[in-house]
C-alpha cells in the first residue's frame, strides 16, 4: 500500500443518481490533483494545483459508482482545458463511424442538434458537416480561436454550462458525450435536461460515457481520477434515463468496449416502459466487479510500482506515451514522479505544456529519438499499432507495455 492509499474517511452517502442511501465506499486514493485535463504553462503551477482525496462509493440500488467526497466548487473548466483526442487515426475512425451510425439509424440528416459539453466542438462540426444538420454546442471550455477559421455556417457555439435558459434552442436531438462523468449531481442534471426539453416528446438523447464496469473488472486504477466523479455501467446509465423521464432505445458498448453509448427519447409524459434492454440487467455483475476491484487493485498498483522502480534501478530509461487524465491518474496513484523521464503525446495542443500532479513537461513523440527509452508505457492499449509504428519509424525498439 503506497502513501496515497489510505482507509476511506467517509464510508456511506446518498446516491447522486437514484437518491438511495445505500451507497458504501470501497476505494480511496488520497491527495490527487482535482483537475487532470487542465494544462499549465509552468511546472510549478502544475505541481501546486489543488489536491483532494477521492473516495469511491457503490450504490447497491442502481449500480452507480461515485466519488462521495467530491467537491464541485474546486473544479475548473476553461479553454485551457484540453480533452481533445482528435489527433489519433484510431479515435477519428471511431467518431466517423459513430456519426454515420447515429445519423442513419435515427434519421437525423438536416435536423437541429444541441451538444451539451461539446468541448472544442470537433464532434459537432463533423456531425453537422456529414449530416447537413444545424448544430449548437455549449461548453465553458469551448475555444473560439481554435475553430474560427473553419467553422461551418450551420454550427455555432456558446461558451457556458448548459442550463434551463437554453430550453428554447431548436432541438431534435440533444447529445452529451464524455460529460456526465464530470457531473456530481447526476440525477438533478438529467432531470434538468429532461425538464428543459420536456415539452417536445420524442426528442432524442444521444449519450456517451466511459464504462465503469470495465474499469472495475480490469482493475484500471488509471481510469479513476478526481475530474471523473461519476462512474456508470450500461445498466446504471439506463436506470438514470428511465428515472428522469427518458426511454432508453439502444444501449451498447463501443471503442473496444471502453465506452457506453445510450440513445433514448423523451418519454411522452408517461413513465418509460420497464422492458429492459439487453445490457441493462447488470446490478449483480457490478456488485461483483466492485468486490473484484477492491480485492485486486492494491496488487495491481504494487505491480506497476515495482516494474518502474526495477527498470530505473537497473539504469533503464522509462517514457510514457499519452499525457491525458489516464497518465495523471496512473502516476499520482502510484506515487511515481521523476522515475519517468519523458512523457509524450501526439496532440500538438499539449506540447510544451505541463501536466497537473507530477508537473512533467509534455513532449512531441519525436523527442524519443534523442531520449532513447528502454521502456515505453502506453496509456491506452487501443493505440498499440499506431505507437509501435511511430517508434519503428524513429528506429526505436523499446520494451512496450500497456496499462
Ligand atoms: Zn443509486
Amino acid at each position: 500500500m503506497s502513501d496515497n492509499q489510505s482507509k476511506p474517511d467517509s464510508s456511506s452517502a446518498r446516491c447522486p443518481s437514484c437518491f438511495s442511501s445505500r451507497m458504501e465506499s470501497f476505494y480511496t486514493v488520497g491527495n490527487i490533483p482535482t483537475n487532470s485535463c487542465l494544462l499549465f504553462e509552468t511546472r510549478q503551477e502544475a505541481i501546486d494545483w489543488p489536491r483532494r482525496d477521492l473516495v469511491l462509493g457503490f450504490c447497491e440500488d442502481c449500480g452507480f459508482v461515485a466519488n462521495i467526497n467530491y467537491d464541485p466548487t474546486i473544479q475548473k473548466y476553461s479553454s485551457g482545458y484540453e480533452e481533445s483526442q482528435g489527433a489519433s487515426p484510431r479515435f477519428n475512425a471511431f467518431l466517423t463511424s459513430l456519426i454515420e451510425s447515429w445519423l442513419g439509424k435515427y434519421d437525423l440528416g438536416g435536423k437541429d442538434i444541441v451538444e451539451v459539453g461539446c468541448g472544442k466542438g470537433d464532434f459537432l462540426i463533423q456531425f453537422c458537416r456529414t449530416g447537413g444538420c444545424n448544430g449548437i454546442g455549449i461548453d465553458p471550455t469551448y475555444d473560439p480561436v481554435r475553430q474560427e477559421a473553419d467553422l461551418p455556417e450551420n454550427v455555432r457555439f456558446i461558451q457556458d454550462f448548459y442550463s434551463p435558459k437554453y430550453a428554447d434552442l431548436p432541438c431534435d436531438a440533444i447529445t452529451c458525450r464524455h460529460t456526465l462523468e464530470h457531473i456530481g449531481p447526476t440525477g438533478k442534471f438529467m432531470q434538468m435536461i429532461h425538464d428543459a426539453i420536456g415539452e417536445k416528446p420524442g426528442t432524442l438523447a444521444l449519450w456517451e460515457v466511459p464504462d465503469a464496469g470495465r474499469v472495475l473488472q480490469e482493475g484500471a486504477f488509471w481510469d479513476i481520477y478526481y475530474e471523473h466523479c461519476s462512474y456508470f455501467s450500461p445498466g446504471s446509465l439506463a436506470r438514470l434515463f428511465r428515472q428522469t423521464g427518458f426511454e432508453p432505445i439502444e444501449l451498447e458498448l463501443d471503442f473496444d468496449d471502453q465506452y457506453i453509448l445510450l440513445v433514448g427519447k423523451v418519454a411522452n409524459g408517461q413513465p418509460a416502459p420497464e422492458t429492459p434492454l439487453a445490457l441493462e440487467d447488470d446490478l449483480a455483475a457490478m456488485k461483483q466487479a466492485v468486490e473484484k476491484f477492491s480485492a485486486t487493485c492494491p496488487a495491481a498498483i504494487e505491480k506497476w510500482q515495482e516494474a518502474i522502480t526495477q527498470a530505473t534501478d537497473a539504469g533503464k530509461k522509462v517514457a510514457i506515451w499519452g499525457s491525458g487524465s489516464k497518465c495523471v491518474a496512473f502516476l499520482t496513484t502510484l506515487g511515481i514522479d521523476e522515475q519517468v523521464g519523458c512523457i509524450v503525446d501526439i496532440s500538438p495542443y499539449r506540447h510544451g505544456k505541463f501536466m497537473p500532479g507530477t508537473g512533467h513537461r509534455i513532449e512531441n513523440p519525436e523527442v524519443l529519438t534523442d531520449f532513447r527509452p528502454d521502456m515505453v508505457i502506453m496509456m491506452n492499449p487501443i493505440y498499440r499499432q499506431e505507437i509501435s509504428a511511430d517508434l519503428k519509424k524513429m528506429g526505436l525498439g523499446p520494451e512496450l507495455l500497456a496499462v
